[in-house]
């Protein structure tokens, strides 16, 4: 037996490389407003910054036109969004007060839900617990969700720069100044090649970073302002499939127990997209034990479950993909989300509730208080730090908070196991979050130590209703250049068992033990963010590169 402690062999953050002191180059756009991030949390933010413009011009409050822009790393907006999804419309109601649910991109409505407790051969059903009742709310993709918002965005005026990864800060002093995005064009060695294009530098008198989980700038940010939490932020790895079936699916699905061991913390969800679609998943807490375990294969081989199978056989799988879910939830959320020139909302700021596997709401929602906080601050002539820190005031006395202070230690009792974990969240359920009170320490994913045992059972895939790793990148429909460098740093002293540790916690075959030592192939990478927690660091890297996801 071998055991592995991940956090040794992980490099630090690039700091000197993502915050960066030099003045903006002279070519500098100038926008007023910047956000990094096309997804929910960032177009939701910029729709609601421009109909605040758009109003107070209306009432004739004087506030002059807004330059907006969104930058988003995907080559076409959604490309690079995933997600269940079940959606709250709370939001989508707020944001568009003037349209009828009907007029919202979502699927269908969730008419009926069931929960089941997974043995290898059976599935029992079980009560839903109360925090994942889904009555009143759509089934949908997020993919489509993005594209919709989109659409409203610019039909406001506001600028979607798709193609144009953030790679940097720019800072004076405390301030956010700016961002600077990635050079594309480069060779393998990172020597500028034929179509080489250097990056661009944008100015902001407030940035908006809206980069989703795991975010690389906001945790830049906070190390370098030195943002603390009372817990550190947790993952989980979701890896999600969509396929084409004969048969509609009644129900919302969701599932505990096998294919996970029991110290692990996870289930999986199966969502009805209209008549002939469905979505799949299986979610995993990245801080189990064993370190063989691998999220992509137990989704292959949940597949084979007879509740899964009669549901996809005879169907087709349209496309794969994964991300991580950040789930350390109310404890996990850092003191500050804003500072000067800068605010963090939605998944990069923790806005998940585990419990009820929810985060597109709150990630909309603290988008439109980034906007009614930014709004005013320029409207009062200066975006300070304080003036901004009215986003995390709405933010805190919000059902944002307000819902994950109540499932504030769920996820956390898991982390001795599903049995102890399930009578503790039964628990908390019924006294509201009361018990057992306090807080639930955890160490960050990295700290739990991971443990080797026998080389697992080999898995199969029939490439029918099971698929190994390369065939399902291709499904994510990722054609990076593959004379792209690496964007992945990778730290010292990688053994053989830690490479093979990597290669099962990557969904994506970026990862290979070769002997003792670790071959990495980064044009597979997904952009989930797995290794990022566990092992090496990721990095944006030239615009478009990734998948090109279309209805997860
Ligand atoms: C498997 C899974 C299932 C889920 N199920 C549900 C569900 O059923 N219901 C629900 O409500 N929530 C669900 N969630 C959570 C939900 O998807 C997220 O909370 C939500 O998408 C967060 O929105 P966001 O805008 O903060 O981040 P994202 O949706 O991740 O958007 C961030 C955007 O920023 C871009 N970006 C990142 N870095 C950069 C950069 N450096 N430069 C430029 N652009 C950048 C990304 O490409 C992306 O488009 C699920 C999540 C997963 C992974
Ligand atoms: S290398 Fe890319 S795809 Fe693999 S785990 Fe890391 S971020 Fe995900």
């Amino acid at each position: 037996m071998h055991t592995i402690l991940p956090i040794r062999h992980q490099p630090p953050i690039p700091l000197d490389k993502v915050i960066l002191r030099d003045p903006p180059s002279a070519e500098a756009i100038e926008m007023d407003v910047l956000v990094v991030g096309g997804g929910p949390a960032g177009l939701a933010c910029a729709i609601e910054l421009a109909q605040l413009v758009k109003r107070d011009q209306e009432s004739g409050g004087g506030m002059p036109d807004l330059s907006i822009g969104v930058l988003e790393k995907a080559e076409s907006l959604g490309e690079h969004n995933l997600s269940g999804a079940v959606v709250n419309p709370r939001a989508f109601r707020e944001l568009f007060p003037d349209l009828h649910p009907s007029d919202f991109p979502f699927r269908q409505p969730v008419s009926a839900e069931a929960v089941y407790f997974m043995t290898e051969r059976r599935a029992q059903r079980i009560p839903t617990p109360p925090t994942m009742h889904n009555r009143t709310f759509y089934t949908a993709s997020i993919c489509e969700i993005v594209r919709w918002l989109g659409e409203r965005a610019e039909a406001l005026g506001v600028n979607l720069f798709a193609g144009f990864p953030v790679e940097a800060l720019l800072v004076e002093g405390t301030a956010v100044r700016g961002v600077r995005t990635t050079p594309s064009g480069l060779d393998r060695t990172g020597q500028p090649g034929p179509s080489y294009a250097e990056p661009t530098d944008l100015t902001g008198r407030v940035t908006i970073v809206a980069e989703g989980t795991r975010g690389l700038l906001g945790q830049a940010w906070r190390e370098w302002q030195k943002v603390g939490s009372a817990n550190p932020q947790l993952f989980a790895l979701g890896v999600k499939e969509l396929w084409e079936v004969k048969r509609p699916l009644e129900a919302v699905i969701h599932t505990l127990g096998w294919p996970l061991p029991t110290d692990a913390f996870g289930g999986s969800f199966m969502y009805p997209l209209g008549p002939s679609q469905v979505a799949l998943g299986l979610v995993v807490g990245l801080d189990y034990h064993d370190a063989h375990l691998d999220v992509h294969e137990l989704l292959q081989r949940l597949k084979l479950h007879p509740l899964f199978r009669r549901q996809l056989e005879g169907g087709q799988l349209l496309e794969w993909g994964a991300k991580t879910i950040p789930e350390g939830g109310y404890h996990a959320l850092p003191q500050r989300k804003s500072g000067d020139g800068v605010l963090f909302i939605g998944d990069t700021a923790g806005y998940v509730d585990v419990p009820s596997l929810k985060g597109i709401h709150y990630a909309m929602q603290s988008g439109m208080y980034a906007a009614r906080a930014t709004f005013n601050a320029l409207k009062a002539g200066a975006p300070t730090a304080a003036a901004l820190a009215a986003c995390d005031r709405m933010v805190n006395e919000s059902y944002i908070v307000r819902d994950m202070y109540r499932t504030r230690n769920m996820r956390l009792a898991f982390k001795d196991g599903l049995y102890l974990g399930g009578m503790m969240a039964g628990m908390m359920t019924v006294t509201g979050g009361r018990f057992p009170g306090g807080r639930i320490e955890m160490p960050e994913d990295a700290r739990t130590p991971r443990t080797t045992s026998a080389p697992a059972e080999p898995f199969t895939p029939d490439g029918r209703l099971t698929f190994g790793k390369l065939d399902a990148v291709f499904k994510s429909g990722n054609a990076t250049r593959d004379t792209i460098p690496s964007h992945l740093i990778v730290g010292k002293e990688v053994s053989g068992e830690v490479a093979e540790f990597y290669a099962h916690v990557c969904p994506a075959g970026v990862y290979e033990r070769v002997g003792d030592e670790l071959r990495v192939n980064p044009p597979n990478c997904v952009d989930c963010k797995a290794t990022d927690v566990l092992g090496p660091r990721w990095t944006p890297r030239e615009g478009g590169s990734g998948p090109k996801y279309r209805g997860m």
